[in-house]
């Protein structure tokens, strides 16, 4: 007989998910013995046994829980053990990312529940292995109850009978609970006194909601903000009290069929929704059926399913569209604490409906879309952050830019990259940065070596690691850019678009049109949008009327009267540095049509743009690659020839754009192409790109795991900061 003791090691976020259970029946059905546990590294498992039987319970676990099984030792063993059991979690290995599970959206089951008669009916924090939150409240690894902030909550005599039961689909499961022994939701007032606790809590909430009132809602990763989402007066005073009137808001639906009344959504897009991360998915809404308040101008419209069983609860109560976005004030990170929130909060919503688990880790919703047929993330938050590449390189922080920050710690070679935290703008968000970046250590028990930040010496992030060590290394924006979409797909080299808002550039310029060769070796500038004046420099940013004069005076166009103050202030360098940003060239392209005037969302002329292009065959506008300049005057006076049809002109310079980069590509011969930057957001652009690009027989690298734009800064700062070698830089 052949028998074997071999030791497997299953891969990333296969914990707090029934799995030890799982193999512990499929073990047992195949007669062998062993244990299974939890690490703070992953699951260990040790089988005991014939070696084809082993292979056989190998190959099952692989396909019933969808994960890689591999072997760490094998060795032929006199068996050692009578049964198998799960068992105790190890607690002797160092933390690894492995060890860390994703928050999970409630699933079926649970959802089904909720309208039986059974003891979890009408239950608000209904969870199984399945599903619940994981990664949110998990204070210290392995994922054991004890060390997350369910450890409060003791399990009663009937949830135990549950979590002991091999049989049982709750059979393990860390966050077990009930109404009995779980926590609850309460319904407070402005003033904080309780109005209604448990599934009384939910339903007057969903009477407040039905009233048009909006109320704060603690969720999974933190709080949001709830409205009807077919109530335009509810929506309009929503905006008004978070000073917000145009960002698009999300809108929570109870299934996908609802989804798709609201939307057209193909097969992709619908299994974005139903995935367990279960993020707020960018769709196209059809015609008339979502309130133009939601989205103002846009093509899409943000839709979620329900993230957990209140959402649940309240999405069917209401029938139709939830607004759900984040609950925060403007320009600060979402807030987590029940205490805290009713500051924050103030003035904003007029209930609070909370519960008493703590949320351990920040995690806003995520954000994707579905662009050339991927789902790709706009925003690292619950259910995917956080994500993990190899890097290698010494233990380090690399701390991101200004914007979107979701800072990444590398731990023995691997990049951790957390949720995203938001822009650096205000106290409370700088706050919250270090707060991540504390959770982050503390989770893997490292303190980093070094410090990796962007080169513009204002950013707070750069001063903040300035401030921790008298050596970091600081990485050029674009270059940061172009890197994370080689960390993604672990490639080597690309000839990098790095087309976005702002940047830095190697010159200390305003960059944001860059292109440039990215490798191993470094990185060298090989082509950059002709640069303008830009009035206030990074003040410029969403002031469409700065852009567009910049723009005009560049291209020797005429110049309205009223804009000649403006345009004066052009002639001197010290008022209008020069920009060489595409994100600001969108600016001005939308302000010439008569789009915007002033943006009041980062993206949000060129996403007016966007949504108005109309005409798949137009013809670009003619432009001239000049050296290394890509001038784009001629470009600019085609747009205004066509300025009395603006969706023409939207989607001819949508093409030109394509046409820029397919006349720069044909210069150099790097088979490797990499868009990067926050105007690849741009679904249109980075489509057509992509497909043409293709056409001529280029392999074309653009973000999927981790955001376009500047969430993805500090996974390139790693890529970077890997070896000397990649960080030489050479300027045009
Ligand atoms: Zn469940
Ligand atoms: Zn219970």
């Amino acid at each position: 007989m052949n028998r074997e003791r071999r030791v497997l090691r299953l891969a990333r976020g296969v914990q707090g998910r029934g799995l030890r259970p799982s193999i512990a029946r499929i073990a047992t059905a195949a007669t062998l013995t062993g244990s299974v546990r939890n690490t703070r590294a992953g699951v260990e498992l040790v089988l005991e046994g014939e070696a084809t039987a082993i292979d056989r319970a190998v190959r099952q676990i692989e396909a019933t829980e969808a994960c890689d099984v591999v072997t760490v030792s094998s060795e032929r063993a006199a068996v050692t053990s009578s049964a198998f059991v799960i068992a105790d979690s190890d607690e002797r290995d160092a933390p690894s990312i492995d060890a860390i599970v994703l928050d999970r959206r409630i699933c079926a089951a649970c959802t089904r529940e909720l309208e039986h008669d059974g003891r979890r009916a009408g239950y608000a924090l209904n969870a199984c292995v399945e599903c619940g939150p994981r990664f949110t409240a998990i204070e210290a690894l392995p994922f054991d109850r004890a060390r997350t902030t369910m450890r409060s909550f003791g399990p009663c005599p009937a949830c135990e009978i549950e979590y002991r039961s091999l049989d049982d689909r709750r059979a393990h499961a860390q966050m077990i609970a009930c109404p009995t022994c779980g926590p609850q939701y309460s319904l407070r007032g402005a003033d904080r006194r309780s109005i209604a606790v448990g599934a009384a809590a939910i339903e007057r909430a969903i009477e407040a909601i039905a009233r048009g009132e909006i109320i704060a809602m603690l969720g999974v990763g933190g709080f949001q903000l709830l409205c009807d989402g077919r109530d335009a007066r509810a929506i309009a005073e929503l905006r008004r009290r978070k000073r917000r009137p145009h960002k698009p808001f999300a809108l929570l639906v109870e299934s996908a069929e609802h989804a798709a009344a609201l939307a057209h959504i193909d097969a992709v897009e619908r299994a974005a929704l139903e995935s367990p991360a279960g993020p707020i998915v960018l769709v196209r809404k059809r015609g008339d059926a979502v309130l133009a308040e939601v989205a103002p101008g846009l093509a899409r419209v943000g839709l979620l399913l329900p993230t957990s069983a209140a959402h649940a609860l309240i999405a069917r109560a209401m029938g139709g569209p939830v607004v759900c976005t984040s609950g925060n004030a403007q320009g600060e990170p979402v807030v987590t604490d029940v205490e805290a929130s009713f500051d924050a909060l103030a003035g904003i919503a007029d209930g609070w409906l909370v519960h008493d688990r703590p949320i351990a880790q920040r995690a806003d919703d995520s954000v994707v879309q579905v662009v050339d047929g991927r789902a790709r993330v706009r925003r690292v938050g619950r259910g995917m952050a956080p994500l993990s590449f190899e890097v290698g390189g010494v233990d380090r922080l690399c701390v991101g830019a200004h914007r979107d920050v979701s800072p990444v710690l590398v731990v023995r070679g691997t990049a951790w990259q957390w949720p995203y935290v938001g822009a650096m703008d205000t106290r409370a968000a700088r706050a919250a940065f270090a707060r991540a970046v504390r959770a982050m250590c503390e989770l893997s028990e490292r303190t980093p070596l070094e410090y990796v930040c962007d080169a513009h010496p204002d950013y707070a992030t750069t001063q903040w690691a300035e401030q921790r060590s008298p050596v970091v290394t600081r990485v050029l924006h674009h270059h940061a850019h172009v890197a994370a979409t080689l960390a993604e797909h672990g490639a080597r080299s690309a000839l990098g678009f790095a087309w976005d808002g702002t940047g830095l550039g190697p010159d200390r310029s305003l960059a944001g049109g860059e292109v440039l060769s990215v490798s191993e070796g470094g990185a060298r500038w090989v082509a950059r949008l002709r640069p303008f004046a830009l009035v206030g420099g990074d003040a410029a940013a969403r002031d469409g009327r700065r852009a567009y004069v910049g723009a005009a005076r560049e291209a020797g166009a005429e110049i309205e009267a009223a804009l000649a103050p403006l345009a004066a202030l052009c002639e001197c360098d010290a008022f209008a540095p020069r920009s060489s940003s595409v994100g600001r060239l969108f600016d001005a392209v939308a302000f010439a049509l008569g789009l915007c005037e002033r943006g009041t969302y980062e993206g949000h002329a060129a996403m007016l743009l966007e949504a108005i292009a109309l005409g798949d065959d137009a013809a670009p506008y003619p432009f001239r690659i000049d050296g290394s300049t890509i001038d784009w005057r001629e470009l600019w006076h085609g747009v205004l020839r066509d300025r009395a049809d603006a969706p023409l002109a939207a989607a001819r310079f949508h093409r030109s754009l394509v046409a820029v980069i397919e006349a720069v590509c044909q210069r150099h011969d790097s088979p490797v192409v990499a868009l990067a930057g926050g105007c690849f957001n741009n679904a249109l652009l980075l489509e057509r790109a992509t497909h043409r690009l293709r056409e001529r027989g280029r392999v074309v690298l653009s973000a999927e795991r981790v955001p376009a734009g500047d969430g993805a800064i500090a996974l390139g700062q790693a890529w970077v900061s890997a070896t000397e070698a990649r960080q030489r830089v050479v300027a045009l």
